[in-house]
């Protein structure tokens, strides 16, 4: 279950999880499983498309934020 996660949860989980980092004002949130689009304000060279879920359960979809994260972790 908890597939009924509304805009404000989501969006409320988002920022706990990545702050400020990514700007949502321009999805339009129709389900937990439907891709959003969003940008990530660090590196807004390309519109993000990734479901809510898979937002959430990532580094949040931004290929360059996965990168920098990985070679902080080395
Ligand atoms: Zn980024």
């Amino acid at each position: 279950m908890g597939s009924r996660i509304d805009v404000a949860t989501f969006l409320t989980r988002a920022r706990s999880r990545f702050g400020d980092r990514y700007d949502y004002s321009g999805i339009v949130y129709r389900s937990f499983r439907s891709p959003i689009r969003i940008r990530c304000r660090e590196h807004p060279v390309a519109e993000i498309v990734i479901t809510p879920e898979r937002h959430l359960e990532t580094m949040g979809g931004c290929r360059y934020c996965l990168r920098d994260h990985r070679f902080r972790a080395r």
